[in-house]
């Protein structure tokens, strides 16, 4: 088919020596335990920064002054982690920036989220991100969060990892049963306010007044010192309950949840962590809330970026409102977030000469947005023949990619948030499969190719 014949032109796989797909191999080992482990904004972020310690960078709150060849790495919030690698050349002449989101569609436990009814305990959620809610039921979940006391006290909560442990589901009714929800639009079939959590089923005593609620609430107090109020100040993320796996008999590819966009944080996190002594200042930045628009203190609409800017700035001694405005400017972004790669099950949605592949290398996307570029950077073209010269330059598989067809849908990235400063910026990172679902599809050559090509950018563009 010719369509196989244009996948094939650029495939990874057929573009590495032995040597290079032994190392993608290599590689993956680490990015798959990666997955399994860390499936949440917090916990990516204390990932990041404790292996940026053990790797030699700084605090860079414990740093007076800044110079070339520092690694110093920040967090904030506990939800948004940067690490920084000093260059040669003043700020003034800009930044090299890769930023990726940690945070994942999911579901969030509401404020008040314990009740019962019909003989179970269950907790009520409300989703973050763009999911299809079909795809979260009869499926095993575990629970991520936090959960603040009063007096300050935070107690971290990870449920239903391991094997031995316990794990939460959502039922999904019954085929016999579902004549009439069968019937309904796939968008309405199951509704948001019944992706309720099956957390118990067993009451206290005979005659005790909602006995099973009542059960969970004493094991909450022993087990994890939690009250039925502290729920009002917890952060607490119903996340798929298995590991990363293997996919196909090749075992080409990865499967499992919140790769959008853990593989484009752990990629370029990889790929900073082997910088040194770059030209320009090289940033790695971690930032949460993106799919539900980068918004909020943790997000990349508010101040982040000019936030370290202005840090690293002041410790370096310079101290004027302008020098901030044109480090700034002069900085280059790429905007490190996945892109769909085509699936043969829906080939109606794509349009093949410019949409991405699977395992055709990293993806660079010059405009996202849906039906007329809405909400797109639309890198410029100066800047992108640069990017084409570096990827080629040091052996980066890379392919362009668009969101599906025009008038299909679309998308968009943290790219906007970076350009208004004037700072060129690109989309950048891995194609997936199933993207939001709770188990998405990468190919082992591209997380590579995305560790390469953020390498190349930090290190010697
Ligand atoms: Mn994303
Ligand atoms: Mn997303």
């Amino acid at each position: 088919m010719a369509d196989n014949k244009d996948a094939m032109k650029r495939n990874a796989w057929l573009r590495m020596d032995s040597e290079e797909i032994e190392q993608t191999y290599e590689f993956n080992k680490g990015y798959r335990e990666f997955l399994s482990r860390v499936k949440t904004e917090r916990e990516a972020t204390e990932y990041f920064y404790q292996l940026a310690l053990a790797n030699g960078f700084l605090p860079l709150n414990e740093v007076d002054a800044i110079g070339a060849g520092q690694k110093l790495v920040l967090s904030d919030k506990g939800k948004v982690c940067a690490l920084l690698v000093i260059g040669q050349e003043p700020l003034n002449e800009g930044i090299n920036l890769v930023a990726s989101h940690i945070d994942s569609p999911r579901l969030d436990l509401k404020a008040r989220p314990l009740y019962e009814a019909d003989g179970q305990a269950l907790f009520k959620t409300h989703y973050y991100g763009g999911i299809k809610k079909y795809q979260w039921v009869a499926v095993p979940l575990a629970l991520h969060g936090v959960v603040v006391k009063k007096d300050g006290q935070s107690i971290e909560i990870a449920i239903g990892e391991k094997e031995d442990e316990i794990a939460f589901t959502i039922a999904d009714l019954l085929p016999h049963l579902a004549k009439d929800q069968m019937e309904k639009k796939m968008s309405e079939a199951i509704k948001g306010e019944s992706l309720n959590i099956l957390v118990g089923s067993r009451p206290l005593a005979e005659n005790s007044e909602e006995g099973i609620k009542k059960y969970i609430l004493n094991i909450l107090q022993s087990k994890y010192g939690i009250e039925e109020d502290d729920f009002t100040s917890a952060e607490l993320q119903l996340v798929p309950a298995y590991p990363a796996r293997e996919i196909g008999f090749d075992r080409s590819m990865i499967g499992a949840y919140g790769q959008d966009d853990r593989v484009c944080a752990y990629t370029s996190f990889q790929a900073i962590l082997e910088v040194e002594r770059p030209q320009r200042t090289a940033v790695c930045l971690f930032v949460d809330k993106e799919e539900i628009g980068s918004t909020g203190n943790t997000g990349l609409q508010s101040l982040i970026i000019e936030n370290i800017m202005a840090e690293l700035l002041h410790k370096a001694g310079v101290h004027d409102y302008y020098s901030i405005r044109r480090s700034l400017a002069n900085s280059y972004a790429l905007s490190a977030d996945v892109n769909a790669a085509v699936d043969p099950n829906y080939p109606e949605v794509f349009e093949k000469m410019n949409c991405s592949f699977l395992g055709n290398g990293v993806v660079m996307t010059k405009y996202t947005g849906s039906r007329g570029k809405s909400e797109s950077n639309d890198a410029n073209p100066e800047f992108l023949g640069r990017i084409r010269k570096l990827f080629d330059d040091n052996k980066v598989v890379w392919q362009v990619g668009e969101l599906g067809k025009v008038d299909i849908g679309g998308g968009g990235t943290v790219a906007q948030y970076m350009a208004r400063y004037g700072m060129e910026v690109v989309d950048c990172g891995a194609a997936l499969l199933g993207m939001h679902s709770p188990f998405e599809v990468v190919s082992k050559a591209d997380v590579y190719m995305c560790y390469r090509a953020y390498k190349s950018f930090m290190q010697s563009f």
